[in-house]
């Protein structure tokens, strides 16, 4: 009986086990996971895939820049993040994000953020994109920037691409690269060559008015993707 009673224990752990992981399975941890999967046929013949970890930033609470009217930009990073990754898809990139929904990855700001980081590494992604909006002390500036590490030189030349494509749909000043090494914790403590896209500011009239349409959230995530597949057809 003592016996039976074990390995009905036993029975129960290991359905629990199994529960667990099947419910493990939503959301951007199942993303990463998809990342162990066996090469389809297309993958196989293409030559090696390129893992592209996007990262839309903020998310519940942390709601980023709050803009003059429309959504937030924790939303507006989301909205523009699952379409770049769209579109990668449809070209054969095999694509990670750090949410597919309103939530953050710690309470804590630089748990988050490292988190991410984390994330992206259990990937092994080849490049990390991260959209953020901006804002300023006056809301007078406009334009975007790209923020990466200069020195490293894939991260730079997926920034300039990125850069170059965004200052083709002409919606906003151009800001160009900034040197982030001593700035953002994504890019100080980047394992894969990084890159953060500030599309606009929210506090801008003409940027916002742009931002909160959905063509101009379409372009502006099509130029970026654009950017990103140059880079890969670079390497
Ligand atoms: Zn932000």
């Amino acid at each position: 009986m003592k016996t039976l009673k074990r390995l009905g224990i036993i029975v129960v752990a290991v359905l629990m086990l199994l529960v667990g992981v099947t419910s493990n399975n939503q959301g951007p941890t199942a993303a990463v996971q998809h990342v162990r999967m066996l090469p389809s046929k297309r993958m196989v013949l293409s030559k090696q895939q390129t893992t592209v970890f996007i990262d839309a930033g903020h998310g519940d609470v942390d709601s980023g820049m709050i803009p003059l009217s429309g959504m937030y930009e924790k939303d507006v990073n989301l909205d523009i993040a699952l379409r770049i990754g769209e579109i990668l898809k449809e070209n054969g990139v095999n694509v990670v994000y750090s949410r597919t929904s309103d939530v953050q990855l710690s309470t804590s700001n630089v748990d988050d953020l490292q988190s991410r980081i984390d994330l992206s590494v259990v990937a092994k992604a080849d490049f990390f994109v991260s959209i953020h909006c901006n804002a300023s002390e006056y809301g007078t500036r406009k334009g975007f920037e790209v923020y990466t590490d200069p020195n490293d030189a894939e991260a730079f030349s997926l920034s300039k691409n990125i850069e170059e494509k965004l200052e083709e749909v002409n919606y906003t000043d151009n800001n160009g690269i900034v040197d982030a090494t001593e700035l953002l914790h994504l890019v100080i403590f980047a394992e894969v060559p990084t890159t953060l896209v500030e599309i606009g500011y929210l506090d801008h009239e003409d940027d916002n008015a742009f931002i909160q349409t959905e063509a101009g959230r379409q372009q502006i995530a099509e130029a970026i993707a654009n950017g990103i597949l140059t880079k890969i057809h670079q390497s």
